[in-house]
């Protein structure tokens, strides 16, 4: 979570950082601040709220200099305030730091401090590191990096760290462990940020920074160390991102933008792998390692959130057509359980960011015990792309919207394709089957396109209702957990407190919620399921609830049975969640607008969960 960014070199830091910040308020957006670093004067400002109320609140001041560093917090320690809004400046004044991440140990270094004397303004775990650094540097008269590299052998929990000293105006030190820091090479320049969205208009050269490495920072000079102080050779890459893929492009909201992308963003995901005429699937990943994957005795689907609805859609395709057991965990509960892993077992982890912090965790324990680590990430060069053993990028472009789309239909086409690799290759799927599917999936951004023309009737439902305070959200086969990602897009943008259940579960306890207030919202698009599906419609009908289904074109039945519909195109049940849960992205966000929510920016949330 949280956003940093910093800047050193010739051009004014303010506009720099700024505009940096607001291109990373996805990440979090409970206060925005900045600390200003000008021969030795070092200024901070900082207010809770938007990046554009910070703005706003400095107008006017001397905001002259050309080393400075800003943040956006997503609060984990202390309430959202201008207090607890970072940089924290240390006890003497002399030191200003951003921080994302959490200090697990950090009431025990507070307890420490506060013996000796320190007081705290603020609530959080940052200010705390703060100070012990600072402490730890006048206590041993050693310069701020030696004792950064002290503080960081006793701090347990995740970090990236930056640092200004009002008596080294020309420095910046930045150190990382466990959340993301990517650094830009400019001329005589350097910029610091969570992500590359604030660096690309500047460079294209880039330097990820490992864990437990520590940057020191001068306009000309980029030098990387290990806490051990040996030094490290930067290794610069490309980057391959464009402005105008992080920019709205005419829509009022991303999330807005990033649903209608999907025709564009699955034909990429398609691009260069896919050859449905030749029955051939390219991916270099998959290719290398087909014999580990297609001879796994079981795969374990790893994942938070949206992408764990990705790994169950994938846990049904994959058992159908490869005949591979699979399951699929919770990042956060898989890594604390000592589950049991057999040498030999494959493990898929999805991340939109590559930078869940869970995922990450539970990916590294399972490679110690021997599992082979398959990561299926958008963010190219992201931590769960490092660490794992082989992948697949799901190229659907920066996602800035919190709510997740396109990354998600991109990860079900990547886990589409390696399952149907997989399958053709241990022979469990017919040739015919396997050129059917193909073909099928080919025509997948043809239908999407076809399918958001019927956006404004979705938006015209959404306004209908917009005054429910529940829904249902029913579905079968690979088609439930697309209801659970259609509740969970209502409860994130809207705040509408929804629920997802296997269809015929409803029966067992939530059809006692059902009256003639509830909206109960079918995934069902035509399926081996359909006559079971009419009958769970008939049974909430008769209990007179209202019924919304997501259907395939041409089916009467239902189109007479529900209150309103939402169509999309025919396809092979196998790959379907691809269209249906399309009409229910576009429902949220439809219904969040129409409430006059902040669809890109909901409340309490974060993109990129980068804490536990
Ligand atoms: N733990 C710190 C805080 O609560 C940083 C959180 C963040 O990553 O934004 O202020």
């Amino acid at each position: 979570m949280c956003g940093i960014v910093a800047y050193i070199g010739p051009r004014e830091a303010y506009p720099v950082i700024m505009k940096g910040l607001k291109r990373l308020e996805y990440r979090g957006y409970d206060s925005a601040g900045v600390a200003l670093l000008d021969k030795h004067n070092l200024r901070v400002f900082k207010k809770q709220g938007r990046v554009a109320v910070l703005e706003e609140s400095i107008i006017g001041e001397d905001l002259h200099a050309h080393a400075g560093i800003g943040h956006t917090r997503w609060a984990t320690h202390g309430e959202p305030s201008d207090r607890n809004a970072h940089p924290h400046l240390s006890a003497s004044g002399r030191l200003a730091m951003i921080h994302n991440g959490i200090i697990e140990n950090y009431a025990q270094l507070k307890t420490e401090l506060t013996k000796k004397g320190y007081h705290f303004k603020s609530d959080t775990d940052t200010e705390v590191l703060l100070n012990f650094i600072e402490d730890i540097q006048e206590n041993n008269q050693c310069s701020l990096e030696e004792s950064l590299r002290i503080a960081l052998k006793r701090v347990t929990g995740a970090y990236v760290i930056v640092l200004l000293d009002r008596n080294h105006p020309d420095t910046l030190i930045a150190a990382r462990k466990g959340s993301p820091l990517v650094i830009g090479i400019g001329k005589g320049e350097h910029f610091l940020a969570s992500d590359a969205s604030p660096i690309i208009e500047y460079t294209k050269e880039v330097v990820y920074v490992n864990d437990y490495e520590l940057a020191i920072i001068k306009c000309d000079e980029l030098i990387l160390k290990n806490l051990g102080n040996e030094k490290i050779t930067p290794f610069v890459q490309k980057l391959d991102l464009e402005l105008t893929a992080i920019e709205k492009g005419g829509y009022d909201h991303f999330m807005l933008k990033e649903i209608f992308e999907q025709p564009d963003t699955i034909f990429d995901c398609l691009r260069g792998r896919l050859d449905a005429a030749k029955g051939t699937i390219t991916m270099a990943g998959v290719q290398n390692n087909l014999d580990k994957l297609s001879q796994a005795k079981r795969i374990i689907m790893v994942a938070c959130g949206t992408s764990w609805h990705a790994g169950l859609i994938a846990e049904y395709i994959f058992e159908e057509i490869c005949r591979i057991p699979v399951e699929v965990e919770y990042a956060s509960e898989f890594r604390y359980r000592n589950p049991v892993i057999h040498p030999g077992d494959v493990i898929i982890a999805i991340s939109q960011s590559g930078e869940t912090a869970d995922t990450i965790v539970a990916i590294e324990k399972a490679k110690e015990q021997g599992a082979f680590i398959f990561g299926v990430v958008n963010v190219v060069g992201s931590s769960i792309a490092r660490i794992s053993d082989a992948g697949a990028y799901t190229h659907a472009g920066p996602e800035i919207g919190v709510a997740s789309t396109k990354a998600f239909t991109a990860q079900l086409v990547v886990l589409i394709l390696i399952a149907l690799k997989i399958a053709h290759e241990k022979q469990t799927l017919s040739d015919e089957r396997y050129m059917m599917l193909l073909s099928e999936l080919h025509a997948i951004p043809e239908k999407v396109k076809e399918l958001l023309h019927s956006s404004r009737h979705i938006r015209k439902l959404a306004e209908k209702y917009k005054g429910v305070s529940d829904a249902l959200y029913l579905g079968r086969g690979n088609n439930f957990p697309v209801a659970l990602e259609g509740a969970l897009k209502l409860k994130e943008i809207s705040y509408i407190h929804a629920e997802g259940y296997p269809a015929a579960e409803m029966k067992h306890g939530p059809i006692a919620l059902v009256d003639e207030q509830l909206p109960v919202v079918f995934a069902a698009p035509k399926s081996v399921y359909h006559e079971k599906l009419i009958s769970n419609i008939q049974e909430i009908k008769a209990r007179k609830g209202m019924v919304l289904a997501v259907i395939s074109e041409g089916d009467d039945v239902i189109a007479k049975m529900a209150d309103d519909i939402m169509t999309v195109p025919l396809t092979d049940e196998l790959i379907s969640p691809l269209l249906s849960v399309i009409p229910l992205q576009l429902f949220a966000c439809y219904l969040g607008m129409a409430k006059g929510f902040d669809v890109d920016k909901p409340r309490n949330l974060a993109k990129s969960v980068t804490v536990e």
